[in-house]
């Protein structure tokens, strides 16, 4: 299925919380979700539906596959990847993408957002150890250090993220060298420092049925 292109406000309204997928926006008055809390659509003020357990199932799935910007066979591949590790899916599955280089460039702050992550990746302004790398999907590892190369730093919007870090907070399995452009992974996440509202375990039980 192809990439969402429509109001990613709409996301987190469908999905009941803050996906944080706006940057800055996001943490101000404007955002759509703090403005009107409730699904978007035409009956989406409608309260008391009954959920199937397949629903409920389905609405984590799609929640951690928005929150990370995935198509759903991206997020598939994922799933499947985690399955065949040692230890639990679930957990698994959140921490592989959590070490997505264009998550871990948000996490330390260089971007607003996940998306623009993408975008930035895309664009070759990092480099993962003194090397340029151009993959959104790229898996970082413990120590790996990841840097914004010399020629974008002068990048409005790199700077502005930067600037905006302090309010966002930096995860401590990372080391942020704000003002030499770099972060070092530390250490890759455990399931506590992961602290958004997901319940990993139905993602699981939707994709092992
Ligand atoms: Fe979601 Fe951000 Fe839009 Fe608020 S501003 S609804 S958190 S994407």
């Amino acid at each position: 299925m192809a990439r969402y292109t429509g109001s990613v406000c709409r996301l987190c309204r469908r999905e009941n919380m803050k996906l944080f997928l706006k940057g800055d926006r996001c943490y101000s008055d404007k955002c759509a979700f703090d403005r009107r809390g409730y699904p978007p659509g035409q009956h989406g003020e409608r309260r008391g539906r009954k959920v199937s357990d397949y629903g409920i199932q389905l609405r984590e799935k799609q929640k951690v596959k928005r929150m990370y910007g995935l198509t759903e066979k991206q997020f598939r591949l994922f799933f499947q990847r985690a399955n065949r590790q040692k230890g639990v899916t679930g957990t698994n599955l959140l921490v592989m993408l959590e070490r997505r280089l264009d998550n871990v460039v948000y996490r330390m702050g260089f971007v607003n957002s996940r998306t623009q992550g993408r975008h930035f990746v895309r664009h070759s302004h990092f480099t993962v150890n003194g090397r340029k790398v151009n993959i959104p999907s790229y898996l970082i590892r413990p120590g790996d250090a990841v840097e914004v190369r010399e020629k974008s730093r002068a990048v409005q919007s790199i700077g502005d993220a930067l600037e905006a870090v302090v309010r966002r907070g930096v995860p401590q399995w990372i080391e942020l060298e704000k003002d030499n452009f770099k972060g070092i992974v530390q250490s890759l996440p455990v399931r506590e420092d992961l602290t958004m509202p997901i319940q990993e375990q139905l993602i699981v039980e939707l994709y092992t049925k």
